[in-house]
């Protein structure tokens, strides 16, 4: 693998030994990003997997738009409202 795609910093190094001694790199795509729940580890919805295109795309467009918006998944996020209001 050479030349102008592997000069951009999107793919990660992983420098490999070969059999007959040399050290070479190999390229490797990362892993799409999954969001999870801050408390449960769920999958969170309405946020996309992140990808080069995803820059261009608005912040509104990328997490639900309410607290805890891409951190807390609804029935969590309903557990810890109860839990502030009946608190304070
Ligand atoms: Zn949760």
């Amino acid at each position: 693998m050479s030349g102008a795609s592997v000069r951009s910093r999107s793919l990660k190094r992983v420098w490999r030994r070969t059999p007959g001694g040399r050290a070479v790199i190999h390229y490797r795509r990362s892993k799409p990003y999954v969001a999870v729940c801050g408390v449960c580890g769920g999958r969170l919805g309405g946020v996309p997997a992140s990808a080069g295109s995803l820059r261009k795309v608005a912040k509104s467009s990328k997490r639900p738009e309410r607290f805890f918006g891409g951190v807390l998944c609804p029935s969590c996020l309903s557990a810890v409202l109860k839990l502030s209001v009946r608190s304070s």
